[in-house]
């Protein structure tokens, strides 16, 4: 570590050096013998605070972005203990998944031994880290102890209807199985774990009933969320307004029509403009309706469909290719006849499988028009707009002041009214109904892996699906798992596993083999911290009315729309089952941002920019690189490691230390040593180390309430500069300085808790007080009349250049400025008996320039 200038030598500095390693293990030791941050549960003296960060996939070593996410939030657990709460903030595995099963297929071994040695290593490093957590709530989500609750939650799920299997065509990854939608990333659709593109399967699988909750899902009353994560939900579940309208085929030579076409719009408004409609090739009705004459052209056109992905179908920029059946469809509204097409970007499993298109109001329709050379017909205009001016484009801005054109009975009326009024029109005759569509789907729960919960059903040939009974449960994990052979599921191949018999008529069934997606275990854990030994549910409900909902979570944005939506899901249906009160989670949410390497890339092995905190803690102590991580920069914005921005904390804390053991000291050589600042009183200085103090209270009090650890820890330091100034001079001996000191400590012990509670403990034997922790004094009282402003301080010119600074009282007049200028040493000296000629009080007394010839 070099050594900085701030710093004094070893040789000459008379106390002890700061040490971190001497005293970090010792005070960690010391908390957890004192149980210092045992909670609890059942104490009702102090109001609750339930401080959730998300739990760590047990990967095997910290790495800095761990400590990124887990520091900040241990200070804040610090200071709502000290403002009276009774905080409670555990810890624990999200210990099932993938990595696991990766290292055992790799390097031989069981996922178990490999999840549980690096939950060991975990452990012993947040500890290093001084955080607070609550370990005897600690859940490992692995254990049959905690998995044995997700199946029992899955068949009270089962019981509600909100559990259920189903065929349907699913996402599936070839290396990873089934994905949930939420794991399908982009337009692309690629796996969200390893990028390989994922292909649509017919597959019968577990769904949870997601879709049962979409409206109450999209309602975030009281919640004090992050607005992109809000954002984000609400365009996942992807409500539309809109309505189901019937088309009916036309009669033909080649067929005899009266079939529905079923569309689904969000603009019934727009239907007087409908000119045409389109199929997906995969329509049922394609064969009937088309001609003849076009069946060679639409057989080659549906061929070639086929061969495309979904991602190529979808592409907005590629060019809309189609063609006409030589068949019609009669638009309800208004009977007309207008062509069918089959085009590739519309999809069968989506919707009905058929649109009308409105080419006046819609850009791919109006493309698609254009191309065939099909009517354009506006039906909605802008003020001042004729109904049949040229379009050069389709017209689909929605303001409230546009009105229906070209629509019969409905002209005149605005695109809400006329929408409404059209669809209420046509369901009079059952040709239209008012439809609510969403996006979200179902969440398919299914996994073909060995390494998670085991889905608690047995297929009998007699009683079909047959539920595990719940005095059954668990269901293990068998204890060996034999990975060789296909990449297929292990579980498909133990006998021993797969054959059982029917809880129901006690014949031969079969076992379940696939398990649960890991983000069932994330979806209530929060809840079972509260009771981890309990054995007769998964929840202890007196216990969850007192302490849930979780008061702050903190985590990643990354989260947005699985776990957080999963949660909020989970939340709702146990408290439908009755198991819980409260239908949202997390009262407050915080998204930190990312740390990333020195290179500015995400940290990762391959690209060896990864940042080892046990080195850094060897090296620097953990209380400065607690400290360096709040101070890089805001919180939800993390940014590079800067491998010499730490440094910075480090001097700072040096100097607490040095100011709080040897705050009379004096460096030897000093010129300025025992002097007070320019032109103070004792009594000046002793108010003005009083002001500092309790404007930075104030201001540190704002931070951590907001979350801005970053300007905290800067403020702090800037109070340790100004308390500096006043070492080694009178102001050093007086009240005020034991007072800021104090305050310094205690302002700091929630972010640097080794090292404060260390010179706490010092200050406290100096003045022959028995020690209490730091950590449970009370956050301090902050006095308002001490932050108001008493002195000012006046750079002093000399014909332009900086000679000086004076102290004067805060309402100091011009003259008063003058008088105590001209009266300092330095200005005296300087002026060497002269008479200034002129001296210019400038900027409102900001600054003062004297002028001699
Ligand atoms: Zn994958
Ligand atoms: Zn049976």
């Amino acid at each position: 570590m070099t050594k900085s200038k701030t710093e004094p030598d070893d040789e000459r500095t008379r106390i002890e050096r700061y040490d971190p390693g001497a005293i970090e293990a010792r005070w960690q030791a010391t908390w957890a013998n004192l149980g210092l941050y045992d909670t609890d549960l059942r104490d009702t003296s102090k109001p609750k605070y339930y401080l959730l960060t998300m739990y760590p996939y047990p990967s095997g070593d910290l790495h800095i972005g761990h400590w990124y996410i887990v520091t900040p939030s241990d200070a804040l657990a610090r200071y709502r203990r000290m403002h009276g709460y009774n905080v409670f903030f555990p810890i624990g595995f999200d210990a099932f998944g993938l990595p696991a099963e990766n290292a055992a297929i790799k390097n031989g071994g069981h996922p178990f031994t490999w999840t549980m040695s690096n939950i060991e290593n975990m452990r012993r490093q947040f500890r290093t880290m001084g955080a607070t957590f609550a370990w005897d709530a600690e859940v490992v989500t692995a254990d049959p102890e905690y998995y044995r609750w997700n199946q029992w939650l899955f068949l009270k799920f089962m019981e509600q209807g909100l559990a259920y299997r189903a065929k349907s065509p699913v996402d599936w990854c070839p290396n990873d199985g089934t994905l949930a939608r939420e794991q399908v990333e982009g337009t692309e659709r690629r796996c969200w774990r390893c990028g390989a593109l994922v292909e649509k399967r017919d597959l019968d699988q577990w769904y949870l009933r997601t879709t049962a909750y979409a409206d109450e899902l999209l309602d975030f009353t009281g919640l004090d969320w992050p607005e992109p994560v809000k954002i984000m939900q609400t365009n996942w579940i992807g409500r539309s307004e809109g309505a189901e309208i019937d088309f009916k085929t036309a009669p033909d030579d080649h067929q005899a029509g009266g079939d529905t076409l079923r569309v689904f719009t969000t603009r019934p408004d727009t239907l007087f403009g409908a000119t045409f409609m389109v199929l997906a090739p995969e329509h049922p009705l394609v064969a009937t309706l088309t001609h003849p004459n076009h069946r060679a052209e639409v057989d080659a056109y549906i061929e070639q469909a086929r061969r495309r992905t979904e991602i190529e179908r979808l592409s907005t920029d590629r060019e809309k290719t189609g063609v006409a059946l030589g068949a019609d469809a009669i638009n309800p509204v208004n009977g007309a006849r207008i062509p069918v097409y089959i085009a590739d970007y519309v999809l069968s499993g989506y919707g009905t499988g058929a649109i009308m298109a409105v080419p006046a109001h819609d850009e791919r329709d109006f493309a698609f028009a254009t191309k065939f050379g099909l009517p354009i017909r506006r039906v909605v205009a802008e003020p001042g707009v004729e109904p049949d001016a040229p379009m050069g484009d389709a017209f689909v801005a929605h303001a409230s002041d546009e009105r229906l054109v070209n629509s019969g009975r409905f002209d005149g009326l605005s695109v809400d009214e006329g929408g409404k009024a059209i669809v209420a029109d046509l369901a009079l005759t059952g040709r239209a109904e008012p439809k609510v569509t969403y996006r979200l789907r179902d969440w398919l729960v299914s996994r073909q892996r060995y390494w998670g919960t085991p889905i608690p059903v047995v297929y009998c040939e007699v009683d079909g699906i047959v539920p595990v009974p719940f005095e059954d449960l668990p269901v293990r994990l068998p204890e060996t798992v034999d990975y060789k052979g296909s990449g297929d599921n292990p579980l498909n191949h133990d006998e021993a596993f797969r054959s059982t018999t029917c809880p129901r008529c006690h014949g031969p069934a079969r076992r379940e083999t696939d398990t649960m997606d890991t983000f069932m275990d994330s979806s209530w854990y929060w809840f079972r911290y509260l009771s981890p030994e309990r054995m007769d549910g998964p929840v202890d409900r007196a216990m969850t009315d007192r302490w849930t909902p979780v008061d702050q979570y903190t985590g990643g944005a990354e989260h947005a729309v699985m776990h957080l939506m999963y949660s909020r899901f989970f939340t709702k249906a146990m408290a439908d089952v009755g198991l819980v009160r409260d239908r949202e989670p997390f009262i407050r949410l915080f998204n930190q941002g990312q740390i990333l390497g020195a290179d500015g890339e995400r940290m990762s092995k391959s690209r060896g920019n990864v940042q080892d905190p046990d080195e850094l803690v060897e090296r620097y102590g953990a209380d400065t690189v607690r400290l360096y991580l709040m101070f890089m920069g805001p919180w939800d914005q993390g940014g590079p490691w800067s491998p010499s921005g730490i440094d910075g904390p480090h001097r700072f804390l040096n100097r607490v230390w040095t100011l709080i053991l040897d705050g009379t000291g004096r460096e030897p050589g000093d010129p300025d040593a025992g002097a007070l600042p320019a032109g103070q009183s004792e009594a000046d200085a002793a108010r003005a180390i009083r002001a500092a103090a309790h404007k930075t209270l104030r201001d540190v009090t704002a931070d951590y309430e907001a979350f801005r650890f970053n300007t905290m820890i800067a403020k702090l330091m800037e109070l340790a500069n100004t308390l500096f100034r006043y070492r080694g001079t009178v102001a050093a001996g007086t009240p005020a300085w034991d007072e800021a000191t104090g305050l310094l400590l205690l302002m700091l012990a929630p972010a640097a808790p080794h090292v404060t509670e260390e010179l706490w403990k010092r200050r406290l034997a100096a003045s022959g007080v028995e020690w209490s922790s730091i950590h449970t004094q009370a956050w301090p009282e902050l006095d308002v009349s001490a932050t108001t402003e008493t002195t000012r301080e006046i750079p002093v010119q000399v014909n332009g250049k900086l000679r000086d600074k004076v102290i004067v009282a805060a309402d100091a007049s011009a003259q008063d400025i003058e008088t105590a200028v001209l009266a300092r040493d330095r200005i005296r000296e300087i002026l060497d008996g002269r008479t200034p000629d002129r001296i210019i009080v400038a900027g409102g007394g900001k600054l003062i320039n004297l002028v001699i010839r």
